[in-house]
């Protein structure tokens, strides 16, 4: 049975002053040793953080393919682990957009990180347009089973995690209705058996986009939904501990 995971990612948010709220949050956590709790600072908060708050898992948002090399501006999964790291989210929409990254290269990312020990939460999600046309379970299958690390991930299921984050519904306060997040978490746990057989059944998938205390126990009741990736209300411990709480 997969363990409840909520995760907080702060995005381009956070600073030496936050680091209270870091230690609140992992304080917090500690009430619900039931749920597996964790949370995705700038990569130059990550070594601060970890520090802050020994013990409770602090991660990355992005990290390269590459081991080192001439890859400017970029950061390793080696290098981020170095800092305290325990886990990185690839994939964001907001990268895939922004930084226009590829599933071929969201896939090689993921790869890099298992490989050197990070634990991995990989975003999928549609944009609009395509939930509107009727066609986003195809779509956000296609897009799992192209950024998905291939092969031997038997052993490293339990670190591997699948966000679904419907775009529309990322800092708009709008959330998939939960007969619409039912449909596609069961489409992607499908692909997930596809892709490693048994080992399928040991990966997590959170849902993301707008999940507050208000809305979290209603979708944490929603089967193959395990847990939250969670943006603006994972900024403080008020908003963030009883997400947390919804999931124990
Ligand atoms: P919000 O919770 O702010 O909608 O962000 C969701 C998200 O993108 C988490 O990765």
């Amino acid at each position: 049975t997969r363990r409840m995971y909520v995760v907080g990612n702060w995005k381009m948010h956070g600073v030496a002053e936050d680091i209270p709220q870091i230690q609140a949050i992992a304080e917090g956590a500690k009430s619900y040793p039931g749920v597996d709790v964790a949370l995705c600072v700038p990569s130059i908060l990550i070594e601060r953080a970890a520090r802050a708050v020994p013990g409770f898992p602090i991660g990355a948002q992005d990290v390269h393919f590459a081991e080192k090399g001439a890859h400017t501006g970029c950061v390793s999964s080696a290098m981020l682990r170095d800092a305290g790291a325990k886990l990185t989210i690839v994939g964001h929409s907001e990268r895939r957009e922004g930084q226009h990254e590829s599933d071929e290269e969201v896939r090689s990312k993921a790869k890099a990180a298992l490989a050197d020990d990070l634990s991995v939460i990989l975003c999928v999600g549609e944009s609009l347009a395509i939930r509107e046309a009727g066609t986003a379970v195809m779509t956000v299958q296609a897009q799992l089973d192209a950024s998905l690390p291939e092969g031997a991930v038997g052993s490293v299921a339990t670190r591997l995690a699948v966000a679904y984050e419907p775009i529309w519904a990322i800092g708009t306060g709008k959330v998939a209705s939960l007969a619409d997040l039912g449909e596609m978490h069961a489409a992607l746990r499908e692909r997930l058996l596809v892709a490693y057989g048994d080992a399928g059944r040991e990966v997590r998938i959170l849902y993301g986009g707008s999940v507050n205390a208000s809305n979290a126990a209603e979708i944490f009741a929603v089967e193959d939904v395990d847990g939250a990736l969670v943006g603006g209300a994972s900024l403080t411990a008020d908003k963030f501990l009883p997400i947390v709480e919804a999931a124990a």
